[in-house]
């Protein structure tokens, strides 16, 4: 058969009239058609997830879970566990039509940067496989203002859902930054405070739970989209932010604590260098957030600051711990990457010394295998021993302080 006499064997459209035409064993399809189907295997599998159900997990089941991906971070842990355990009991109770209803559980994690508090968000969705979207609060501004809207969470939300919106309304969200849509001052009237208490008012009625109109592809680049309802009763809000210089508040509190009577906290007892694991809805407060917004994140928990046995941990233990990762990509190369104690201590030194955190491990691991990664793959070698001597040296050719810039 000439090839413009072939057509369609779907609906017919001759080649000619087609963009592109496939051929299978005894018919063709047409790009068209090719598009339908598509759109009714979306469909399909949308309505397969229409019963949707929440895996329940119990508290120590979630721990476990948690154990896996995060070192440290014990109460944070047991705090998140037990919100997520209730706030899918919650979910259930609903389903079954109860009497009683539950309060929302929204938590918020407070802890200085790099400590775990996104990890924790992702690791929790990985385990109940429900979407999840991470936003940053300080790109949030009033609706009408130049930034993204409090709905625009929504958007990536029901991205991340791929445009489901049953499980979009059981997912989680997560609001990093949220101590820098404190208020700045204490007198709002007198400047407008774009990115501050308008922002939190507006996060309220998220919190809430309410029923939002969504523009699926977000923003007001798109502005004849049609709009999608989202019921946020159910989505779990997680909001984390290092609140910087709380620990003041937390230490005039104490205080004042400790000298008036019936006292457990005497001066002596209380940990000073980990003040934070005293923080209370009261201290948030002074530091700027509304009440409102308090009140609907019950659940409020900390993280400790990373020392040197946890970082060290970091890189060797989780799952996908940096070690493991990097010896998988040696080992596509035939070659066995192992790192001395010494090794994993050097490289802990440098990220405490120039404040690199937990992020900065990568960079640092990254800047002392570049080299070897580059030459090592059409070599004999067939093995890597990386000792404290190989990280100094290979350190020492890398400007520290800039890493932090990047990671
Ligand atoms: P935060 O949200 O508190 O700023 P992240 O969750 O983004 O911090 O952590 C940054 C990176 O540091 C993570 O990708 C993870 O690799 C590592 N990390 C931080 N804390 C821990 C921890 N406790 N256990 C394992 N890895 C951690």
């Amino acid at each position: 058969m000439k090839n413009d006499a072939l057509s369609c064997s779907f609906c017919g459209v001759n080649k000619p009239q087609t963009q592109l035409l496939v051929a299978g064993m005894d018919a063709h399809i047409c790009d068209k058609c090719i598009e339908q189907a598509h759109q009714i295997v979306l469909e399909e599998s949308k309505t397969v997830t229409k019963g949707f159900q929440v895996d329940l997990k119990v508290p120590k089941e979630i721990r476990a879970f948690l154990d896996t991906y995060i070192i440290g971070q014990d109460q944070a842990k047991k705090t998140l566990a037990v919100a997520v355990y209730n706030h899918y009991k919650r979910i259930k109770l609903l389903q079954d039509a109860q009497s009683v209803e539950l309060q929302k559980s929204n938590v918020i994690l407070v802890g200085p940067t790099g400590t775990g508090k996104t990890l924790m968000a992702q690791t929790i969705a990985k385990l109940l496989n429900v979407p999840i979207a991470i936003v940053d609060a300080t790109v949030l501004t009033e609706a009408g203002y130049v930034g993204e809207d409090v709905e625009s969470i929504l958007t990536r939300l029901l991205q991340a859902a791929d445009h489901d919106v049953e499980r979009a309304q059981l997912g989680i969200v997560f609001i990093d930054e949220i101590d820098k849509i404190a208020r700045k001052s204490d007198n709002p009237s007198i400047t407008r405070d774009v990115s501050g208490e308008g922002v939190q008012q507006a996060l309220l009625k998220l919190l809430e739970g309410t029923i939002v109109n969504v523009p699926p592809k977000g923003g007001r680049k798109h502005p004849d989209q049609k709009f999608i309802e989202i019921d946020t009763s159910n989505i779990l809000f997680i909001a984390g932010g290092a609140f910087d210089g709380i620990e003041r508040s937390i230490n005039q509190r104490l205080n004042l604590q400790a000298i008036g009577y019936n006292t457990k906290k005497t001066a002596e007892n209380i940990d000073g260098d980990n003040l934070l694991q005293y923080i209370t809805p009261k201290d948030i407060r002074s530091f700027g957030l509304i009440p409102e917004i308090i009140g609907r994140l019950p659940v409020l928990t900390h993280m400790n600051p990373l020392d040197k046995s946890t970082l060290k941990a970091i890189l060797t233990q989780p799952k996908n711990a940096l070690v493991k990762q990097y010896q998988l990509l040696f080992e596509m190369d035939d070659i066995a990457l192992t790192f001395t104690s010494g090794a994993l201590d050097s490289i802990v030194d440098h990220a405490l010394e120039y404040n690199l955190g937990a992020r900065g491990l990568r960079s640092l691991c990254e800047s002392v295998l570049n080299e070897a990664m580059y030459s090592l793959p059409e070599t004999e070698t067939t093995e890597l021993k990386v000792t404290k001597t190989y990280v100094e040296e290979r350190l020492q050719k890398v400007d520290l302080p800039a890493l932090k810039a990047v990671s």
